[in-house]
């Protein structure tokens, strides 16, 4: 008998279902899956080694078994549907698990057909292991239970939409913050979630978050029982499966909002108090100056300088206040008029240069373009930067500004080469109350306001401004306005 195949060659029906087989048994023998055929009586007329090692057993051991007599197949429920094969004639398949009689746990998937040989039925089975891969798809089915529950038990909400921005993925916090089922949000796009004139003004950006940027932007997203939410968003692109997605992290910020509106508030009405006090006590410096001429007493003379100095700049902080709230509740309007944009920036630089020694402003004009502006609001504008520029280059040195037109708009761009933005919170500069150098040793002075009224101012104009930075070398602020 050639290796490893067949039982009882003598047997003449065995010699037959070769014959009908009409596979070699070197075929039969080598193969990785395991090959055994049952008389229909129940005795093992062929098994390959493969079929032998799989149940846990040798060759001989098999064909010296009953198919009824196999314990783990008994328990497997293998016996049950072995006979129903015999009796039905229909192929069937079953994966199962058994302990091998060396104690190995292993999976197998097995297939049972009918053989009708004369007037002989055998049934005929192969079998494959398939334990590697049952154990990868249950390590994998655990693993993704485990990062489910991390997903779940997640504080903030957290969803992933794909490349056409329809959502595919949210967790329970988010379907929570956004008051709508899971499968709601999973037949919704990203757009849906937020009101369209939102949108209209600041665009999703999704293709910016697939393309790799990181962003954390605020926004109101509509909750299912229609109230608007007002919500921090971070967004940042992945690949899975081989396509981009974004995800995306939630949080409900409306507490903060109404702790942001009880500043604001407290902040406006104690600004408009202050107004009062502060022009009394500048009146009273200016009365003591004319009362006592300088030169007469050095004391006196230096405590109405120090004097009319700080109440100077007590003034400009509550006007800088009042500022943002004149912002915040959008009573801020434009008296527009023609602008020679050009003569404007020179103005003001002239203007700033005489102020400081330490730095010396460049200006390169390249165009003369026409804005439709409020010249008082766009030279604050000027002067906010200028004032930044050399504020935070404390040692000194050039400030280039340059005015020119690019592309349908007038384009402003003011640059230092001082202490620069740290990376993460150049977006946030243009946030009121948000200072970038708070808490570093130095103090630069300021309240984190002046760029969120110059934001606020330009994009009134109907402009842009942003920043570009690199820490410990500069900064260059941009500011784009329309021509008229
Ligand atoms: P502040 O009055 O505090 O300067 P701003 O709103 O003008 O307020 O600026 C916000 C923050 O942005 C500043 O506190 C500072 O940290 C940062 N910043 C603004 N301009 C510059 C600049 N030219 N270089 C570096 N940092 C800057």
């Amino acid at each position: 008998m050639k290796a490893g195949v067949g039982g009882s060659d003598d047997n003449s029906s065995t010699a037959e279902l070769h014959e009908a087989l009409e596979l070699p048994r070197t075929l039969i023998a080598t193969s990785s899956v395991g090959i055994a055929v049952y008389h229909e009586s129940g005795r093992c007329v062929l098994a390959n080694e493969s079929a032998a090692r799989m149940l846990g057993g040798t060759r001989e051991q098999m064909l010296a078994q009953n198919f009824n007599q196999i314990p783990s197949w008994k328990y497997a429920g293998i016996y049950e549907l072995a006979l129903r094969v015999l009796a039905t004639g229909q192929p069937e398949r079953i994966e199962f698990h058994i302990f091998t009689t060396f104690g190995r746990d292993v999976w197998l998937d097995c297939w049972f057909a009918v053989l009708e040989s004369q007037e002989e039925r055998h049934l005929f089975a192969t079998l494959v292991d398939i334990t590697d891969r049952v154990r990868l798809e249950s390590a994998l089915r655990a693993s993704e239970r485990r990062y489910r529950t991390v997903l779940e038990q997640a504080t903030d909400g957290l969803m992933m939409a794909d490349e056409d921005g329809r959502l595919v993925e949210a967790n329970q916090a988010a379907c929570k913050l956004l008051g709508r089922s899971r499968d709601t949000l999973l037949s919704m796009r990203v757009s849906d979630l937020f009101p369209k004139e939102d949108l209209a003004a600041h665009p999703l950006r999704l293709n910016e978050v697939l393309g790799g940027a990181t962003i954390q932007v605020e926004r109101r997203a509509i909750h299912g029982e229609g109230q608007l939410v007002p919500m921090e968003i971070g967004a940042t692109g992945i690949d899975l499966e081989g396509k981009r997605h974004a995800v995306a992290s939630l949080r409900d910020i409306s507490e903060r909002r109404k702790l942001e509106t009880m500043r604001d508030e407290f902040l406006s009405v104690a600004a408009h108090e202050l107004r009062t006090p502060i022009t009394v006590i500048k009146t009273y410096v200016q009365l003591l100056e004319r009362l006592v001429p300088s030169g007469q007493d050095p004391v006196m003379d230096r405590a109405c300088r120090a004097l009319g100095r700080q109440a100077a700049r007590m003034a400009r902080l509550v006007q800088d206040l009042l500022e943002v709230s004149r912002v915040q509740v959008g009573r801020m309007q434009l008296k527009r008029e023609l602008i020679d944009l050009a003569a404007l920036v020179s103005r003001v630089v002239d203007a700033m240069q005489a102020l400081t020694a330490t730095h010396e402003l460049g200006v390169e004009l390249t165009a003369e373009p026409a804005i439709d502006g409020d010249p008082e609001r766009l030279e604050q504008v000027v002067m906010n930067l200028i004032d930044n520029a050399i504020r935070y280059s404390p040692d000194g040195g050039l400030i280039r500004i340059r005015l020119g037109m690019h592309e349908g708009e007038a384009h402003l761009q003011v640059q230092d080469f001082g202490l620069g933005i740290p990376e993460g919170m150049r977006e946030r500069v243009f946030e009121r109350f948000f200072r970038a150098h708070a808490g570093t040793r130095s103090n630069y002075g300021g309240m984190g306001v002046g760029l969120f009224v110059c934001r606020s101012i330009v994009e009134l104009h109907g402009g842009r401004i942003w920043v570009e930075s690199k820490e410990g070398e500069g900064s260059t602020f941009h500011v784009a306005l329309p021509l008229c």
